[in-house]
């Protein structure tokens, strides 16, 4: 039915995006979905090579490999969107009952009522739902932020699309379902469906390249952004981030709230009850941290026992809400070390930035307030004043 030059660069070119996919997943197994891509793809090479050894092999047995190929390496496709965005796998009963149903009734439609077309429409089915499916899965998670997922879905739906309309082409190019392969349009549309096969196989390996290179540099993006103990943003990102929303703040003249937030006898609690535990605690820390905060709200860790905090929609008021708030779930919330609490307070000092200051004097002087708090007698929030150019940043102190 199909060209043989046409099938056998198919087969190659199916080959070769298989053993690239399967050196890429040798080096980077972390890659969620990676494995089963390969196995996917591997699936569409044993589907291509049944193709060209079809003449040699009796014809329900090339009709089960393939067809049974065909749809296993569509689910495995869905499979593995599903595992790259972090989805409940299947139960592969449902998948396994499917296929088998699949090839069953191929194999009455070569033995028993030999119809081409509807073995034809039987594989474009099955395959077709499979990648419409896995389109709808990694189309998510914002166009600006994960073009690469968008992009292969894009390519998985038109190819669902192609698969399931297929059968269609054959009816309009006159042949019918029930036609048999030939001179004329029918032949001409096979060449069609496998160049669309040859495009597709290219198209959805460079796809799952690109998603895998996605993954890898959010990957590094975050250990380079994100502090490991506590998982909050880094010293370094936290600044980043505090000079865009001040830019940002800047332009519709709102200050924006920076909190420092140090523990209080941090050492203490090292020495009493260990390092780890005092990470736990920090952890502890961070949790209770983030159950004030808003969504766009940031937390981030200076370095040792010392956090900071911004909140872009947040006033002064609101900002000392939030650390009395923090402070007081803090000190009514002991860390635990097995059986027994460890008593946590935490002093906090707070600045505005506002028009025409810069992220790093509002933090100064937030560290200073801070540092009010821990002379005034620890676990209490203390108000920095305005930015003041030239001069001495002068601190106005409020009671815990
Ligand atoms: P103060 O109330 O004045 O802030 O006293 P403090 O004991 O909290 O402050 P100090 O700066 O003397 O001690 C901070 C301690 O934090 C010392 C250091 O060993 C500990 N520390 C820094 N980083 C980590 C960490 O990642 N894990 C743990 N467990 N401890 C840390
Ligand atoms: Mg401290
Ligand atoms: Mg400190």
């Amino acid at each position: 039915m199909h060209s043989p030059t046409l099938t056998i660069l198919a087969a190659l070119l199916t080959a070769l995006v298989t053993a690239v996919l399967y050196a890429v997943w040798h080096f980077n197994k972390n890659i969620p979905g990676l494995r089963l891509w390969m196995l996917s793809f591997l699936c569409s090479s044993i589907f291509t090579v049944s193709l060209l050894a079809r003449s040699w092999l009796p014809e329900v047995v090339g009709v089960v490999i393939s067809q049974g190929f065909v749809a296993l390496g569509a689910y495995l496709c869905l499979l593995a969107g599903r595992t790259y965005m972090g989805r409940r796998p299947f139960s592969h009963l449902y998948a396994a009952v499917g296929i088998g149903a699949l090839v069953a009734l191929s194999v009455v439609f070569t033995v028993v009522i030999p119809h081409l077309g509807m073995r034809f429409l039987l594989a474009g089915l099955g395959a077709g739902v499979c990648y419409l499916l896995t389109a709808r899965t990694l189309a998510a998670g914002g166009m600006h932020r994960v073009p690469a997922r968008y992009l292969l879905a894009g390519v998985l739906g038109l190819h669902g699309l192609f698969l399931l309309l297929r059968p269609a082409l054959f009816t309009l190019g006159g042949a019918g379902l029930g036609a048999l392969p030939g001179a004329g349009p029918i032949a001409q549309i096979s060449q069609f469906v496998v160049l669309e096969a040859i495009v597709a196989v290219v198209l959805l390996g460079f796809g799952a390249l690109i998603l895998t290179n996605e993954f890898i540099t959010s990957e590094l993006r975050h250990l380079a952004e994100v502090d490991p103990l506590t998982s909050v943003f880094n010293r370094r990102a936290f600044f980043t981030l505090l000079d865009k929303a001040v830019s940002s703040a800047q332009r519709t003249h709102t200050p924006v709230p920076v909190l420092v937030l140090d523990l209080d006898h941090f050492k203490t609690i090292n020495d009493t009850w260990g390092h780890r535990a005092g990470d736990d605690v920090l952890r502890h820390f961070v949790a209770l941290g983030l159950r004030c905060l808003r969504k766009e709200d940031v937390m981030g860790r200076l370095g040792g026992e010392e956090f900071a905090i911004f909140l872009p929609n947040a006033g002064a008021e609101g900002a000392r809400a939030v650390a009395e708030r923090l402070r007081l779930l803090v000190e009514s919330h002991p860390a635990t070390a097995g059986a027994r609490s460890i008593p946590l307070t935490v002093s906090i000092g707070i600045a505005l930035c506002g028009p025409g200051d810069s992220a790093g004097a509002a933090l100064q002087r937030a560290d200073e307030a801070m540092y009010l708090a821990k002379q005034r007698g620890r676990n209490r929030v203390e108000m920095s004043g305005p930015a003041q150019p030239a001069a001495a940043p002068a601190v106005v102190a409020t009671a815990a």
